[in-house]
């Protein structure tokens, strides 16, 4: 018992941010409990990239397969290729189960305590957890909140669970929909997408904004869109926004034009996914009883250390990461937050480098980034009076691409005219998702084109295709 406290550190939710975060504190010689109201691991591990990514892996060899053309040209044939849609959901709920223990048995083998409730600040250094046997206080010397964030379903939406859902039951795999709309062109919907298109369903994909995939670089998002939709047959409704969705069998979703708001169409489909963002779960979670005010969007207000802010201003021994802080919603952003949140808490000066953190949809292929877009590097450049370039080099000129029969891809490289600092990559193409580290690692270290371009890659590998974009820079 540390200064009175039950605890060192009291962290409210056990998803992958809480785990890092806990695992770092005992690390560090913090006498910690974890705080979880409903499944250990969070959305990650039992919602989100873990089942996904499942469900990515049999889909992806299904398409793969069935790629008669493709394999042929690698001297290749199959027969018919059947699959089991039970047996791919099994190979996802297992693997949620596994991971979910070892995550478990990891924070218990290290003595992290588990309690199991609903978590609540209750006044500075206080919680309160509402659990089977009631309510009980702790105390402890240092509260981080990780309580993660819930599919935001937009007004004029009736989920069911069932014909209409999130990916919350989209990862169960329950059923294989004739025909399904999903509505956002994000990384959950563009990931469902090449799901559900590998495994037979046809697909309507309805994206509000002026474009598909609006938070990825431009030039990638059209070749993705060229090799990820159009082929695929799957029909595109952009610029358009489902105003009504009512759940039954058909769906009915009236169709409106997101600009102008004038209704433009009524589908009927056998399913509906919604995959329109995630809001963060700050709600009841006692943040007035300490007078912070999450901010306009529900997230908890954070300085780069990850101390929580009241008007501007820290609040002691309150901390907050992962998605709920909505600086960057993703898996290993929350665990580095939560590690960066316990090093100020043992007195170590840290702040997140959000500018290195790599991002990646697992598509087939993969997309990924990590930095600034053009756009917004230019943005920026203009701000601050410096001019931007971009190099770009595509997998069809790449020796491994081609060997593997895997071509379609594109690398970009954005870049500071003047220093050669490279502000954003983006990559397109098979392994999209691994080759990306170089890039964050460049980034980190604030590296320019000039030494990039003169580092020397493996013969024949993917990643020459970062080392191209790098020597076109300099050409
Ligand atoms: P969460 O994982 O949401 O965990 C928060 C936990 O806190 C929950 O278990 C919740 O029950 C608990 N909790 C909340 N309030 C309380 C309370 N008051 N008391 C007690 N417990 C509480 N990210 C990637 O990096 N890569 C991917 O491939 C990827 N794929 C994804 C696919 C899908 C379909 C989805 C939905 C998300 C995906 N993500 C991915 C995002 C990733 O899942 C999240 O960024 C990550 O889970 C955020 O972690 P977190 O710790 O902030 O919150």
């Amino acid at each position: 018992m540390s200064h009175g406290f039950d605890y060192d550190l009291v962290i409210i939710g056990a998803g992958v941010g809480g785990h890092g975060a806990a695992l770092h504190a005992i690390s560090c010689g913090l006498k910690t409990a974890i705080i979880e109201a409903a499944d250990m691991g969070g959305t990650c591990v039992n919602r989100g990239c873990i089942p996904s990514k499942a469900l990515l892996a049999a889909s992806g060899r299904v398409r793969e397969l069935r790629n008669a053309h493709h394999l042929k040209s690698l001297g290749i044939q199959v027969g018919s290729v059947e699959f089991d849609r039970q047996a791919i959901a099994n190979h996802a709920g297992n693997l949620v189960s596994k991971l979910q223990g070892d995550l478990t048995n990891s924070l218990k083998r290290l003595g992290v305590d588990i309690i199991r409730g609903w978590g609540k600040i209750a006044g500075t250094q206080k919680i309160t957890v509402a659990g089977d046997g009631g309510e009980k206080t702790i105390t402890a010397q240092d509260i981080i909140l990780a309580p993660g964030s819930v599919p935001f379903v937009p007004p004029g939406i009736e989920v069911d669970g069932k014909t209409v859902f999130t990916s919350d039951q989209g990862v169960k795999l329950e059923s294989l929909p004739d025909w399904v709309a999903i509505i956002g062109s994000g990384y959950i919907g563009l990931e469902f997408s090449d799901v559900y298109s590998a495994l037979g369903c046809e697909i309507t994909m309805i994206e509000a904004l002026d474009q598909l995939m609006p938070g990825f670089d431009r030039d990638i998002a059209k070749l993705a869109e060229r090799v990820l939709i159009t082929p695929r047959d799957i029909e595109t409704k952009v610029g358009i926004y489902a105003k009504k969705v009512i759940p039954g069998s058909p769906v009915v979703i009236e169709l409106a034009d997101f600009k102008t708001k004038e209704d433009v169409d009524v589908i009927e489909v056998d399913a509906c996914l919604v995959a329109t963002g995630r809001i963060p779960a700050t709600k009841n979670l006692g943040l007035e009883s300490v007078g912070v005010e999450p901010d306009r969007r529900n997230f908890i207000p954070v300085d780069d250390r990850m101390a929580v802010l009241s008007a501007g201003e820290v609040v002691p021994h309150l901390w907050a990461i992962g998605d709920a802080t909505g600086k960057m919603m993703l898996a290993h952003a929350a665990s580095a937050q939560g590690i960066v949140a316990v090093e100020n808490i043992v007195g170590r000066s840290r702040v997140v480098d959000y500018r290195s953190i790599p991002a990646a949809a697992f598509t087939h292929p993969e997309v990924s980034y990590v930095g600034m877009t053009e756009t917004a590097a230019k943005e920026l450049g203009q701000a601050e009076g410096f001019e931007v370039a971009v190099s770009k080099s595509y997998f069809k000129g790449n020796s491994k691409a081609l060997a593997e029969n895997e071509s379609d891809g594109m690398a970009k490289v954005v870049y500071r005219k003047d220093t050669g600092e490279v502000l954003g990559v983006h990559i397109f193409g098979m392994h999209a998702a691994d080759l990306i580290h170089e890039a964050s690692a460049a980034i980190a270290s604030r590296q320019s084109v000039n030494t990039l371009a003169h580092l020397v890659h493996a013969h024949p590998t993917l990643s020459e295709v970062l080392d191209e974009a790098y020597k076109r820079a300099i050409a």
